[in-house]
């Protein structure tokens, strides 16, 4: 294995090796003017380029990069419920009309996205086959049970496993009980993403890649106008989907999230003993410590297994080693299995694990901060962006000033100081 990763993963990522191909697309060389400009070509911009461009709306997006560079070409492609957080908190935050819908949007996430995957006749290998959230001990398995006991009340099938159960549906042993959802699944996340703009370029939008916007100017017309490099747009609305890669675009925007680093490692096809043995049922399925670790199949069969990272974007043989051998201890039956791929990117936390619809300026909107939920969170934030554009009374995601993290420009000290406490006590709790 390499001692370094190359950031955009192209070379050891999974996805990249197995992904459809990208739609063709070039960057921006000239000045144009349109309805919307979307910064970011990740699956959050892409959902609104396309919710916009199916209303007739002219729309184009902007990509630094390629599509899916950010974090939605390098996911573990689980598709769960919105949110970390229960019903009550939400209610709290939100107050009872606004969280409730908020709930019911939670809710439906991972039917919405399938469904709308088959809309969109969207090939991204969609599974819809249940998620479960193993508890390692007496204190999380109480958590989980109040979390049950919310979101039943909201008309949400979040049911309790025993530690039988779980065994029963994931093969792992030694989980005190947990959680299952069978309204979650995957899907291939780069397949996901190119598709998106693929259905979108059809209805009509315009993508540029290899296009990173450099500067934004508001006119007093109400216009703004976004530069890259080599051309410019000029639009009446700017909306910011850049999450865990956003720069210093927007001043102020950087310091609301603070990118954490995950990272994934994908065996090679597992033989059909093995596959018996471990998730046998085919489940998205999340190791609930302090510091999780997640697990699922892709389409031919290679167990993916994602952990949390160092913080820094270029990963190294010793990340990828860590991650393994915590797979290994869960279940023991891969110790001498082959790892073919390697890769990792950025999940954007924010301070309350919410994420932001957030208009920054009239005219000037950001969706993000999924806080590792941005596969549906980021579907879902997509529609909403475009509904603040076709008609914010009938936007689903209520719009919040989120706030920002104090000493931002020591993040990397604080999040990896934090990791070791929380390593810690995990350690601390297995013993
Ligand atoms: C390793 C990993 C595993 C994950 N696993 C899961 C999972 O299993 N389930 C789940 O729900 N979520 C998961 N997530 C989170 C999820 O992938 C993200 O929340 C989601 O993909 C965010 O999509 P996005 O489009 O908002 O942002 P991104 O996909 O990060 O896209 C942002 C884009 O903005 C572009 N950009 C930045 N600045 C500029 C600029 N100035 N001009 C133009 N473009 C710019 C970037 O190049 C990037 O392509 C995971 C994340 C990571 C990193």
């Amino acid at each position: 294995m390499p001692k370094e990763f190359p950031i955009d993963g192209s070379r050891d990522a999974l996805w990249m090796a197995t992904a459809v191909s990208a739609p063709d697309t070039v960057s921006l060389s000239h000045e144009l003017s349109r309805d919307v400009v979307i910064i970011g070509g990740g699956l959050t911009g892409l959902n609104a380029a396309l919710h916009l461009a199916r209303n007739g709306t002219s729309v184009a997006v902007l990509e630094a990069a390629t599509l899916g560079f950010g974090a939605s070409g390098r996911s573990g492609g689980q598709v769960n419920l919105g949110l970390n957080l229960g019903p009550a908190a939400l209610i709290e935050k939100f107050g009872k009309a606004t969280g409730e819908r908020l709930i019911d949007l939670i809710i439906s996430t991972p039917d919405q996205v399938f469904s709308w995957i088959a809309e969109n006749q969207l090939r991204c290998d969609p599974v819809q086959n249940g998620w479960v959230q193993g508890a390692a001990d007496k204190h999380q398995l109480k958590a989980q049970q109040a979390m049950s006991a919310e979101y039943r009340a909201h008309g949400c099938e979040l049911t309790l496993l025993d530690a039988d159960a779980i065994s029963e549906r994931t093969g792992a042993y030694g989980f005190t009980g947990g959680l299952y959802c069978a309204s979650a699944g995957s899907l291939h996340p780069l397949s996901y993403t190119r598709e998106l703009a693929r259905a979108a370029l059809t209805r009509g939008a315009e993508i540029y890649t290899n296009s990173k916007v450099s500067g934004l100017e508001q006119s007093a017309s109400q216009q703004w106008r976004v530069y890259t490099g080599k051309g410019s747009i000029s639009c009446r609305h700017v909306l910011v989907c850049t999450n865990g890669y956003t720069d210093s675009l927007v001043s102020g925007l950087k310091q609301k999230l603070v990118p954490v680093r995950s990272v994934l490692a994908a065996t090679e096809p597992l033989s059909d003993t093995l596959r018996q043995q471990v998730l046998p049922k085919q489940v998205t399925f999340v190791d609930k410590r302090r510091l999780i670790l997640y697990f699922r199949y892709d389409r031919d069969g290679r167990l993916c297994v994602g952990d949390h990272g160092p913080m820094r974007d270029h990963f190294r043989a010793d990340d990828f080693n860590a991650v393994k051998k915590r797979a290994v201890a869960v279940f023991p039956q891969l110790e001498n299995v082959k790892w073919d791929y390697h890769w990792g990117g950025r999940v954007a936390m924010t301070k309350d694990t919410l994420p932001f619809l957030y208009q920054i300026a009239p005219g000037l909107t950001a969706g993000m901060g999924y806080n590792g939920r941005g596969v549906g969170m980021g579907t879902m934030m997509g529609k909403a962006l475009a509904q603040t554009v076709i008609d914010p009374e009938k936007c689903d995601f209520p719009q919040s000033k989120p706030n920002r993290f104090l000493m931002h420009k020591f993040h990397s000290a604080g999040v990896s100081m934090t990791v070791k406490w929380l390593a810690l006590r995990d350690h601390l709790d297995s013993l």
